[in-house]
């Protein structure tokens, strides 16, 4: 697929303005004869937008919310090519569903954030696209139904998040195109790290006064907003070992959690043998973006290589879950299977977004997603997910509730 003496391959970024699509165009840029941009997206940074268009001349550029779509236009007018513009603007959830299924771009990056993202992603896991998923969000709501559509249109999910590739990094180069199960190619566990995030030594009394810029200051990576929250409630640790059980058809008891503040070792996989295999790397999203997209051969990413004696140590510790109740609830929602991580997200985009405008404080999100998944639970509307608008009725009726609960604070 990535053959030197080919034409470049067509690559639509969803979420081209956030923080992985930005790393992700970043990378593209350094294998002009490799890749080229077909589609970019945003909701409503029309500026960025604009900018990323000038530069990387994409056939479409997807103008999805509230942005200003109509000076866009006229920028990318100026750009023009025989008298037509480069690059044609779309707007709306159909542009995005538009260029998700072009057949002019083989590879798709999910980079939307949130349940946003979920059904552009579907929409190119259905074309048989190979799809790199760092939008963890629409793996959690819908699990075994996005799995069993990437099998049945022999679509290609390669995981972007960084523990996610790098536990695919680890596994038998064949785990893609083999139907065995991890058990019966020897291995015991995944063990999922994380770096514990920025309140990870702050005193559990004080994390009521956390602000949401102190919540975003993560000590080694650079996210954006919704998932710096969740690193620090640790709801993204939970989100990601909902995403290793269904990428990797693991049972919850097959993933453990491992604190390394350092974040340089990004996931490891235990074999029967007593082996541990481990993939390292500076922490920037370049590492599993370039994989992603070169994958099964590598590429360079422009990420500075790691000097293992600068390092120096490594820590690991085990998760503290009175401090991060957020992990607890996602394991639980992930044993409770069907609908429960999906209404589970939804509480936690609604309260995380709660937080963000200040609505609540920092240690009231978990409590808002208990109350959220609780009432769901006990009410038995825990649903199975045999389609995709039972997922969306789960998501949708998790969002009003957890508003509610919200305004009460
Ligand atoms: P971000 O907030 O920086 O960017 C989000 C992108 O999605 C932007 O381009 C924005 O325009 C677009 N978007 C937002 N709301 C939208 C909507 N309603 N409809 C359509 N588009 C919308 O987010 P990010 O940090 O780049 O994260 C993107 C995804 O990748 C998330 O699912 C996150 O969990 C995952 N991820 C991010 C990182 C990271 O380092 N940033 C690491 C692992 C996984
Ligand atoms: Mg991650």
């Amino acid at each position: 697929m990535t053959s030197l003496n080919s034409e470049p391959i067509g690559v639509t970024v969803l979420g081209s303005t956030g923080s992985v699509g930005v790393s992700t165009l970043d990378v593209i840029a350094r294998h002009p004869q490799r890749y080229r941009v077909h589609a970019i997206t945003a909701h409503s940074n029309a500026e960025l937008l604009a900018e990323q268009c000038l530069r990387f001349k994409p056939k479409f550029a997807v103008l999805s919310g509230d942005g200003d779509w109509k000076t866009l236009r006229n920028q990318l007018a100026t750009q023009a090519s025989e008298g037509k513009p480069i690059t044609q603007v779309l707007v709306g959830v159909e542009g995005l569903n538009q260029v998700s299924v072009d057949a002019d771009a083989p590879i798709v990056m999910a980079a939307i954030v949130g349940a946003a993202g979920l059904l552009p992603t579907l929409a190119a896991v259905r074309e048989g696209k190979k799809v790199l998923l760092a939008n963890k969000e629409s793996l959690v709501m819908t699990g075994s139904l996005m799995m069993g559509e990437m099998r049945k249109n022999k679509a290609q999910l390669i995981p972007i998040d960084s523990e996610h590739n790098a536990i695919f990094q680890c596994l038998p180069h064949d785990f893609l195109d083999s139907e065995s199960s991890l058990q019966a190619k020897g291995i015991r566990k995944l063990l999922l790290t994380g770096s514990g995030g920025p309140f990870r030594t702050v005193p559990t009394e004080a994390l009521k006064d956390k602000t949401p810029d102190e919540a975003c200051n993560h000590p080694n990576w650079d996210m954006g907003r919704k998932i710096s929250v969740d690193s620090a409630t640790m709801m993204n640790k939970g989100l990601e070992f909902i995403e290793a059980c269904w990428m990797f058809d693991v049972t919850p008891d097959q993933v453990q959690v491992v604190i390394h503040p350092q974040s340089i070792i990004h996931s490891m996989v235990e074999y029967v043998d007593g082996s541990i295999i481990a993939q390292m790397g500076n922490p920037d999203m370049r590492i599993p973006i370039a994989y992603g997209l070169s994958w099964p051969e590598r590429i360079e990413s422009g990420v500075d290589y790691l000097d293992l004696i600068q390092t120096a140590r490594f820590d690991f510790e085990a998760p503290d879950y009175d401090r991060f109740p957020c992990l607890q609830l996602a394991k639980g929602a992930m044993k409770e299977n069907g609908t429960a991580p999906a209404v589970l997200n939804a509480a936690n985009e609604v309260a995380v977004q709660a937080f963000l405008d200040c609505r609540i404080r920092f240690t009231d999100i978990h409590t808002v997603i208990d109350e959220v998944l609780n009432k769901t639970i006990r009410s038995g509307d825990i649903k199975n997910i045999d389609q995709l608008e039972t997922v969306i009725n789960a998501d949708q009726v998790a969002r009003v509730y957890a508003d509610e609960v919200v305004t009460k604070y």
